[in-house]
């Protein structure tokens, strides 16, 4: 092992440490994982650890990171922060990591993860995600509102659209967005504190504030800071007193021109168990929604994410993956993950017959989640038409577009060919399913009120 710094300290820590997780994830995730990572220096409070590809290092940083670094900090340690980096043998350095500049991904890497555990206290701030950043968010006609007000916020210097209220489904990038603002105003306006928290954290703190008669403090603590992002405040609710103490600290930040950002599953006004008065001001600013991913949007993040991860697949596969795991981007790159991680275990290219052994269960799960028949019985209701009108040869507007909107969800949520489709909806021609999809896309861009009842329904479906 190479290394300056190495204290015996460190090599006792890390081998308990790798007991802890042989110990946690069991012999086989532990054997594929986390065996080949190398120790290989300590130095100011920063430990190193080695893997030999890029992709372990994701895959490690991603499923791991936050353990390995809590058990390297745990107790009364040296140690602040985890790095995991590429160290590749003479051949891979060639082609992807110069020896002297080893790529690096610091595992839970944030100014709030620094600090020791005794001044977590002080440091209210979530650790960010490093690959949460505008680089890496794939923008499309969904996101793209969301994008650029996010952009607007992070390049500004002073509190503007306050607050930004952002809200979408499961999955769709909020806290990427956020954590995206977060990493930007630390990187060009060092100066301003941004400060990064899931909404129960902030309700926890505050209700501790409370429980302590503390509120005065738990304001100045948030008083000092000059960009608040919460995120997911669907979880704020419950008793009116907090709520009140919750709206008035709000109130001052934005009255103290800081910038409040917030995330939600729902628009303001769909909030339940919020006070009416919160819900209203919270609407105030700029409210962003992000819409459900489009075909398009998927693929272009697929092809981003296998970059990243050094992945080789084909085209192909990835056409394959847009098509089928519509629900979130979560589960999109979960499910390349999975292909690229089965490829490389196993040592083969990846192919689309491999891509559907490796995803069944996920596949299967996603076709038996929607059928067209439930698609149809729900925008029927939706619109107030008949089942029957669904097949029926009926073209007045009235029906024939909600009857559109029925073949564009069942293209979009299901996995059924268009001619599958459009045997559903009365026997009628694929290119009449085309067609329906075509134009529903074109309303969607153009009229923002039908584009929000698309949304609704597909959520509804979905959820
Ligand atoms: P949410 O907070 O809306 O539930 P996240 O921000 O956690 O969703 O996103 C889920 C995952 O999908 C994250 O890994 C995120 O990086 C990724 N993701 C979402 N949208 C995009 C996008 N437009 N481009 C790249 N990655 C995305
Ligand atoms: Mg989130």
């Amino acid at each position: 092992m190479a290394g300056n710094g190495l204290t015996q300290e460190i090599n006792a820590r890390w081998t308990r440490v790798r007991g802890v997780l042989r110990a946690e994830v069991g012999d086989s995730a532990y054997k594929s994982w986390l065996k080949p990572l190398g120790l290989v220096e300590f130095s100011g409070g920063v430990v190193r650890l080695s893997v030999p590809t890029r992709f372990m290092r994701d895959w490690i940083a991603n499923h791991y990171g936050n353990r390995i670094t809590e058990l390297w900090r745990d107790g009364n340690s040296p140690v602040t922060e985890v790095e995991i980096f590429v160290l590749s043998d003479a051949e891979d350095a060639r082609t992807q990591t110069p020896p002297k500049a080893p790529s690096e991904i610091a595992v839970s890497a944030t100014v709030g993860a620094r600090v020791s555990p005794d001044r977590v206290e002080g440091d209210v701030s979530a650790a960010l995600d490093q690959r949460f950043k505008f680089d890496n968010f794939v923008v499309g006609k969904p996101n793209e509102l969301a994008y650029a007000a996010a952009r607007r916020v992070a390049d500004a210097e002073t509190a503007t659209y306050n607050p930004l209220f952002l809200y979408g489904g499961v999955g769709l990038g909020k806290t990427h967005l956020m954590h995206a603002i977060a990493w930007h105003i630390r990187e060009h306006q060092p100066g301003r504190k941004v400060v990064y928290l899931s909404a129960e954290k902030f309700m926890y703190y505050f209700i501790r504030a409370l429980r302590f008669q503390d509120t005065m403090a738990f304001k100045e603590r948030f008083r000092s800071v000059d960009v608040l992002m919460i995120d997911d405040v669907q979880f704020i609710n419950g008793k009116e007193s907090t709520q009140e103490e919750f709206f008035h600290t709000f109130n001052d930040l934005v009255d103290n021109n800081r910038q409040v950002v917030v995330s939600a599953d729902k628009s303001p006004s769909d909030l339940e168990g919020m006070e009416e008065r919160l819900r209203s001001r919270l609407g105030w600013g700029l409210v962003a929604d992000i819409h459900a991913t489009t075909y398009e949007l998927r693929l272009g993040i697929l092809q981003s994410k296998k970059d990243e991860i050094g992945a080789v697949v084909p085209d192909k596969v990835l056409e394959f993956l847009a098509h089928k795991i519509t629900s979130s981007v979560r589960e999109l790159e979960g499910a390349l993950n999975r292909v690229a991680a089965h490829a490389s275990l196993i040592g083969r290219e990846i192919t689309l017959e491999t891509c559907q052994e490796v995803l069944h269960d996920l596949l299967r799960a996603s076709d038996r989640r929607i059928s067209i028949e439930e698609i149809q019985k729900r925008v029927a209701e939706h619109f107030n038409i008949r089942l029957a009108d669904m097949h029926s040869a009926r073209r007045s507007r009235a029906v024939a577009r909600p009857r559109q909107v029925a073949m564009y969800l069942a293209k979009q949520l299901t996995s059924r060919s268009l001619p599958e489709i459009g045997r559903k909806f009365g026997g009628r021609d694929h290119t009449t399913v085309m067609h329906a999809v075509k134009k529903v896309e074109e309303l969607r861009t153009s009229d923002t009120t039908f584009a929000e009842d698309v949304d609704l329904l597909r959520r509804m479906l979905e959820g």
